[in-house]
């Protein structure tokens, strides 16, 4: 599959926020990005899995990179690390947490922290669920969100490591970001995502059309990424477990959204789509 570079539309208002994202393909179905910021030209890599289909973009750019950015420590988010670090040795960026458990570690974040990519200020969430030490990275000039696997298009990740509870506190963190702001999750998981979700928010028109809209795209073969927060916010069930309209037609009217949350989680960890 070919890799795709979109500019970030902020670029339009500042260019000098403006950071170019282009999604490689890993795996079955892993995103790695490969990330440029326009300024300063610095390049990074979030979550390289495998270090092969990096490899061949960055020199087919001639790009050379600075960083790599880490959100958890699932071999397919870092199994690439060790041989990009020994080539090019970039600075390794990821969570406190997982510290003990992420070979290659130079610089550990947690909640709040703040660190810099070329020009860009990056701002560390973190959001435990899919794994205990989970981090996201949000690059604030260019609002660009890389959630790794706890928020996907129209999905959430498996609560390996996480309660419900926990998970819900991440979602709701990540969902308070602006609408516009781009989330470039780890997996191309939404076509089974969307064929669950309408199960349990059968009434959202907004779900239905989207739904039709991303089965357009696989059909055509192009990536569901990036969505954005707003359109989250409308049409994935996991980010409106709070919402009345959801929880009834879970059968849990009134429940806390924890408890929604727990039930729609629950139910897709046993959907076959
Ligand atoms: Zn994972």
């Amino acid at each position: 599959m070919a890799s795709q570079a979109y500019h970030g539309f902020a670029s339009q208002q500042r260019e000098s926020a403006a950071v170019e994202v282009v999604l490689v393909p890993a795996f079955a179905d892993n995103y790695i990005y490969v990330l440029r910021d326009d300024a300063s030209g610095k390049v990074g890599i979030v979550d390289p899995g495998d270090a092969a289909p990096v490899i061949a973009e960055l020199d087919r750019r001639g790009w050379t990179p600075t960083h790599i950015f880490l959100t958890h420590h699932h071999n397919d988010h870092i199994g690439g690390v060790a041989e990009l670090k020994a080539r090019y040795r970039p600075t390794v960026i990821g969570a406190r947490a997982d510290a003990h458990r992420i070979p290659d570690l130079d610089v550990a974040l947690g909640e709040g922290d703040r660190t810099v990519f070329g020009e860009q200020a990056v701002r560390v969430f973190a959001v435990p669920g899919h794994t205990s030490g989970h981090i996201a990275f949000w690059f604030e000039g260019a609002d660009a969100l890389f959630p790794g696997d706890t928020l996907f298009a129209l999905g959430c990740g498996r609560l390996f490591e996480g309660t419900p509870e926990q998970m819900w506190d991440s979602l709701v963190q990540l969902r308070a970001l602006s609408d516009p702001t781009r989330i470039y999750c780890g997996h191309e998981y939404t076509l089974s995502n969307a064929r669950f979700a309408v199960t349990v928010d059968p009434e959202n028109a907004a779900l239905r059309a989207r739904a039709d809209e991303i089965a357009a795209l696989r059909e055509r073969g192009e990536p569901t990424i990036p969505s954005t927060i707003g359109v989250e916010r409308r049409t994935n069930p996991f980010l409106r477990a709070d919402d009345p309209a959801v929880q009834a037609a879970v059968g849990l009217p009134g429940a806390t959204p924890e408890r929604v949350f727990a039930e729609i989680r629950s139910r897709k960890d046993h959907f076959r789509g």
